[in-house]
């Protein structure tokens, strides 16, 4: 009786909360996470043969990657366009935080299949201003951070801050700018500064576009002492089609 009442309740709650694929949102009569259509967005690492970038680890003539890259290797299980993009903008700007362990789970799927869990201590991600935070209600980035960390159980701590914005220039800033080293965008929690040094750090992101943004907070673990940095995002921007007829 028990068992019927709650298939009853599961009725109702699947009318009211259907089940939707996490890319485009179309409502699945099964209990699965994607649809037919959108599986194939996702990168299988495993079928990429011949000559690939080391560090996307995509064939050489779709890698994005810019040089100067401080990281060692970039994983993301999508690509930023169509479908995924919007999705990817819901789960941002409009709460739709459902997406998150969908997106985790890719994200840990692809860190698997290019064997970078197996060579990190430690996960953290990139840090919004606190405002921002605030405005928001919550930073995506922590939010996969947090779903890769349950999937790993690896420790996750916030490293990094966004420079000056606290108010206050922390005594290790005060340092490395007399110093003459100039840092980026960001800085590191003072309290766990301990915890960088001989590290090798997993960031986390949700969209990789240029790289820069991951590189200036790769930049500031290595000055720390980071032993290496990987960088993980949701999905990143492709490399530009050249279009037919435009050269
Ligand atoms: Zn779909
Ligand atoms: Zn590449």
């Amino acid at each position: 009786m028990a068992e019927r009442a709650g298939t009853v309740r599961d009725k109702l709650i699947s009318l009211i909360f259907p089940n939707r694929c996490y890319i485009c949102d179309t409502i699945l009569r099964h209990p699965a996470a994607i649809c037919e259509n959108c599986k194939p967005k996702l990168i299988d690492y495993s079928k990429i043969s011949g000559a690939v970038c080391d560090i996307c680890g995509l064939k050489l003539q779709n890698c994005n990657c810019r040089p100067g890259r401080l990281y060692e290797k970039a994983v993301f299980p999508l690509l930023y366009e169509d479908e995924v993009r919007r999705s990817l903008q819901k789960f941002k700007f409009r709460r739709r935080l459902d997406k998150t362990v969908p997106f985790g789970e890719a994200m840990f799927n692809a860190l698997v299949c290019r064997d970078v869990l197996s060579e990190t201590d430690l996960l953290t991600f990139i840090p919004m201003s606190a405002k921002a935070k605030r405005n928001r209600g919550y930073n995506q980035a922590e939010e996969l951070c947090k779903e890769l960390q349950k999937r790993t159980s690896l420790p996750m701590l916030p490293l990094l801050t966004r420079y000056g914005k606290t108010g206050t220039q922390h005594d290790v800033t005060n340092y490395l700018l007399r110093t003459g080293n100039v840092l980026g965008t960001y800085e590191p929690a003072e309290e766990f500064l301990p915890q960088i040094e001989g590290k090798r750090i997993l960031l986390v992101d949700d969209i990789l576009t240029t790289g820069a943004t991951l590189n200036e907070a790769a930049k500031t673990l290595l000055i720390f002492g980071a032993d290496r940095v990987y960088v993980a995002a949701a999905a990143a921007v492709p490399r530009k089609k050249r279009v037919k007829g435009r050269g």
